[in-house]
């Protein structure tokens, strides 16, 4: 029997946990659901990450509510993906904030995305007509971006640390707590998706940037939030393996098929628990193969494209 198409299958609602990670800093997380998060400020409030629609979101902001009743004053988005940025006008933030290239993305193909993604993992778009439209970032940095916290809660640095999951991801990071959220360039104890990615540069670059900032707590793109020194540093060598394999199995294959087959066997008896690992792994191998083949830039996913490549390569 064919497996059904990604995510479409799973319907079953995630446990979301609420922690607070040091004073005024939370993370929402969510057995592998993207996970989102807010820091305070001393008289507003920074959200992170914005989840699939406003439904959604309204959710996540009536558990954060019971802790604080600051204002919004911004949304920090990670990157483009549909599922991260479409819930935004729930927020009711003075300023959204993102990587100059996440808005440029979001221009060139946040409609297809949204369609994309919907298609994929359809669970995750709790009333999907709740949905204004496309989110625009309103504020946008090239390399960073501080916030000053106010009193003595210290600063909020938001730092590009290169081409990775996507081509404009940033990584939130707080000097003072030692705390990360390092949206989809780091997971723990999920699959990576990396349909959007530049491998290369993630694997070696763009993660040693990451981990030189010194983390003593990160909070993934989807997965538990890692602790400790020794928790982060093996969030982040799970998530350079993931692709360090990847690029061995696709570089070695003689075609896109193989490479899925080779890819596979290669990662499943580490990966293939954990969340979204059936479901990424032909997109993953898709534009991987594009990109050792000298494919730039990753080719736009669009609904019919996810179906075309799901269909050649999962069994
Ligand atoms: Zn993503």
């Amino acid at each position: 029997m064919a497996r059904p198409f990604a995510s479409s299958a799973d319907l079953d609602d995630k446990q979301q946990v609420l922690e607070v990670l040091a004073e005024g800093v939370y993370a929402l997380t969510a057995e592998g659901d993207p996970n989102v998060g807010a820091i305070e400020g001393e008289d507003f409030l920074v959200c992170f990450e914005a989840l699939a629609t406003p439904v959604a979101a309204r959710e996540w902001l009536a558990r954060l509510r019971e802790h604080t009743d600051k204002p919004i004053r911004y949304l920090v988005l990670s990157h483009y993906h549909a599922v991260r940025v479409l819930g935004a006008s729930a927020f009711g933030a003075r300023m959204i904030v993102a990587h100059e290239k996440t808005r440029e993305l979001i221009a060139e193909r946040g409609e297809q995305d949204w369609a994309s993604e919907y298609a994929r993992m359809p669970r995750l778009f709790k009333d999907p007509g709740s949905i204004p439209g496309l989110t625009w970032p309103t504020v946008t940095f090239g390399d960073r971006l501080t916030i000053h916290l106010g009193g003595d809660r210290g600063e909020l640095v938001l730092r590009y640390c290169g081409r990775g999951h996507t081509e404009g991801d940033l990584v939130a990071w707080l000097p003072r707590q030692r705390i990360m959220f390092a949206g989809d360039l780091v997971e723990s104890q999920a699959a990576l998706y990396t349909g959007d990615a530049f491998h290369r540069e993630w694997s070696s670059a763009t993660l040693d940037r990451v981990a030189a900032l010194g983390a003593e707590t990160l909070v993934g793109g989807r997965g538990a939030v890692a602790r400790g020194k020794e928790g982060v540093a093996a969030a982040i060598a799970q998530t350079r393996d993931f692709l360090t394999v990847m690029l061995r199995e696709v570089g070695a294959a003689g075609s896109l098929k193989e490479a899925f087959e080779r890819t596979h066997r290669a990662l499943a008896p580490r990966y293939g628990s954990w969340p979204i690992f059936e479901h990424c792994l032909p997109f993953n191998v898709s534009r991987l193969w594009d990109e050792l083949h000298g494919v730039e830039r990753p080719r736009i996913w669009t609904a019919e494209r996810d179906r075309e490549v799901w269909d050649q390569l999962q069994p």
